[in-house]
């Protein structure tokens, strides 16, 4: 459902949004139709093409795919809330707008005004009036450095798993996934079924985490049944599964030709003498995702810290944040998948519409929840993952800074938080704005847990859009 980005998505002030939900993946999809069954005019805004979001991600149109239901999980839970989407946008209840990209909300007398980029242009600049807002903004990958890993060829397990989804194409032919957490399962499962060869999924914890906690998985059967799932292919396919390991180095000139896997002590410390190397042409690597919260966290809004150190926004249990008007669904109330981002999207609706839902969708919330916390706890980053770091390691890949020079404005220029080390280092000022190295230079800069995100802008925004002034005529 591609729009185009010349259409204008303003309501003229008569007819301001009931809701404006930020991000169309499965919660905010769901909360969008939830919320106009419930008689809420919406309108819903994703820097994407399509609706879907991460999980639900669709082939490029060109690429032609007859059956990208064979690449999802639930693709009929998709297209089930694809269709409430396209019969209310025909009765005129949603707005579905993407290519617009949400770069700031600002609280307003009645509401909010909703800035919005849909290009490079002056004129692509929009500002949506809505009463309430739904952030659902989800989350992006949580990335630790290692010697090597900026040589092509090593790229994220999520991005793997977008380049499959998105593009149909593999990033290698051999393909070593490793870092932490269930999306690594995922990852390799995906592409064993797409013929790549995977000799390893490297495994940081040893899993004994979600064991700590039977009750909780037992609530879960869907997830086990999931776990399972993939746990079966990656036998059949002979993938072999190493625990309590990390990839500790990747080898390579023109791009990556092996890797060298190093067991872990229970911190994550390498314990030497245990290395062994496996060559390979690609590596997908994850420690976990976090979630992408700023535009909460720069109205003030309130923020909690999950067992693996991810910082969500802190909500009720009617999914309101601690600013008035402002509610969140999904992962940007901590991690836990598509099934609890979906019930997080129908929860938040009916809190906006003031409506009360089924006791059972809240009791399915508190099991999901729960889980989410289990798997937080069980992949939690251990602090000894800097041993495998060497002097020369880019930290910061885009304004490429060393392990050193950090080191150096830590232990002699005196730099005790991030954001001095990023004053003193450049660490963060890049494009990705420290997306990709914050969660290292934090670990790096010293003790203590990182902060919330803070960017003013969520996203790069041209010059001549931020001159266009705060209406945003002209
Ligand atoms: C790279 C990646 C790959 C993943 N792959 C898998 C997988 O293979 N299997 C699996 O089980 N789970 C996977 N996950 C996790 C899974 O995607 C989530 O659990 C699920 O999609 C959560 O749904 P959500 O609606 O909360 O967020 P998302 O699905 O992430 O949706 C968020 C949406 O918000 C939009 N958005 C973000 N910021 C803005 C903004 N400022 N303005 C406008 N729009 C914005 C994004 O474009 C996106 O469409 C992946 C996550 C990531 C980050």
């Amino acid at each position: 459902m591609p729009t185009s980005p010349s259409e204008p998505v303003e309501a003229p002030q008569s007819a301001r949004y009931d809701l404006a939900v930020v991000g169309a993946g499965p919660a905010g999809l769901a909360a969008a139709v939830t919320a106009a069954d419930l008689g809420l005019r919406c309108v819903l805004l994703d820097g994407g093409r399509d609706t879907g979001g991460q999980y639900y991600r669709h082939p490029a149109p060109g690429l032609g795919a007859a059956r990208p239901d064979r690449l999802h999980h639930g693709w009929s839970v998709y297209t089930g809330l694809a269709d409430r989407l396209a019969a209310h946008e025909r009765a005129e209840r949603v707005r579905f707008r993407g290519g617009h990209q949400v770069w700031a909300l600002e609280r307003t007398a009645d509401g909010f005004a909703v800035h919005v980029t849909r290009g490079p242009e002056a004129a692509d600049r929009t500002t949506v009036p809505a009463r309430s807002v739904l952030l659902a903004t989800g989350a992006y990958e949580r990335q630790l450095p290692f010697p090597g890993w900026t040589l092509p060829g090593v790229v994220t397990a999520g991005g793997a798993q977008a380049m499959l989804k998105a593009g149909l194409v593999l990033p290698g032919r051999r393909i070593v996934v490793a870092g932490s957490g269930p999306l690594l399962l995922a990852a390799a499962s995906s592409l064993v079924t797409a013929g790549a060869e995977v000799p390893a999924v490297v495994e940081a914890t040893d899993y004994l985490g979600y064991a700590r906690r039977p009750g909780v998985l037992a609530a879960v059967p869907a997830k086990l049944v999931e776990g399972a799932g993939h746990g079966g292919v990656l036998l059949r396919h002979g993938v072999r599964l190493r625990p309590r390991s990390a990839v500790v180095e990747a080898h390579g000139t023109e791009r990556v030709t092996a890797v060298t896997v190093a067991r872990l002590d229970a911190e994550w410390r390498p314990v030497p003498g245990t290395e062994r190397r496996i060559d390979c042409d690609a590596v997908a690597v994850g420690h976990g995702l976090l979630p992408q919260i700023d535009l909460a966290t720069e109205l003030g809004a309130a923020t909690r810290t999950a067992p693996d150190g991810a910082v969500g926004l802190r909500v009720d249990a009617r999914l309101r944040t601690t600013v008035p008007g402002l509610w969140s669904a999904g992962e940007t109330n901590g991690v836990g998948g598509a099934d609890l981002a979906i019930v997080e999207g129908e929860l938040a609706a009916h809190a906006v519409a003031d409506r009360v839902p089924k006791p059972a969708l809240l009791r399915r919330r508190t099991r999901l929840r729960k889980f989410a916390e289990l798997m937080a706890a069980a992949h939690r980053p251990g602090p000894g993952w800097t041993g495998w770091l060497r002097p020369d390691t880019d930290v910061c890949r885009c304004e490429e800074v060393p392990v050193a020079r950090i080191r150096e404005a830590v232990d002699e220029l005196g730099a005790g938080d991030p954001r001095t080390v990023k004053l003193l280092t450049r660490a963060g000022m890049g494009w990705c704005q420290g997306r990709m190295c914050g969660p290292a230079v934090a670990c790096l800069a010293g003790p203590g847990e990182p902060g919330p995100d803070r960017r003013p802008l969520a996203c790069p925004v041209p010059l001549s859009q931020l001159a266009a002034g705060p209406s945003g005529e002209g």
